[in-house]
């Protein structure tokens, strides 16, 4: 089977609630953060797997699933704000191209 990503165009037109009007926007893809070892969650998760007994959680053999939710950020090219509240969907392959 050929693997056809969904292509989706590098700038587009949508409202932006700053402006309050339609402008261009800038579409990038979300890349999620680098987890840290320090956060609070982290430490709470090590803790717990202190000492003797089992683990907090399962340890997973295999990844279950095969696609990725893409979350796309689209930014203002006018004021810069970032529209983050858009809905992501499950994608294998994404691609931003040159030309809508
Ligand atoms: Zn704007």
């Amino acid at each position: 089977m050929i693997m056809i990503p969904m292509k989706v165009p590098k700038s587009v037109n949508t409202y932006c609630p700053k402006c309050r009007e339609y402008t261009e926007h800038e579409i990038r893809l979300y890349r999620g953060g680098k987890r840290r070892n320090l956060a609070e969650g982290q430490r709470r998760y090590d803790r717990k797997n202190e000492g003797y007994g089992s683990t907090r959680k399962p340890i997973p053999k295999r990844f279950a699933k095969v696609t990725k939710k893409q979350l796309l950020l689209y930014r203002c090219k006018k004021c810069g704000y970032t529209i983050t509240k858009r809905r992501g969907m499950r994608l294998k392959k994404l691609e931003i191209s040159e030309v809508g």
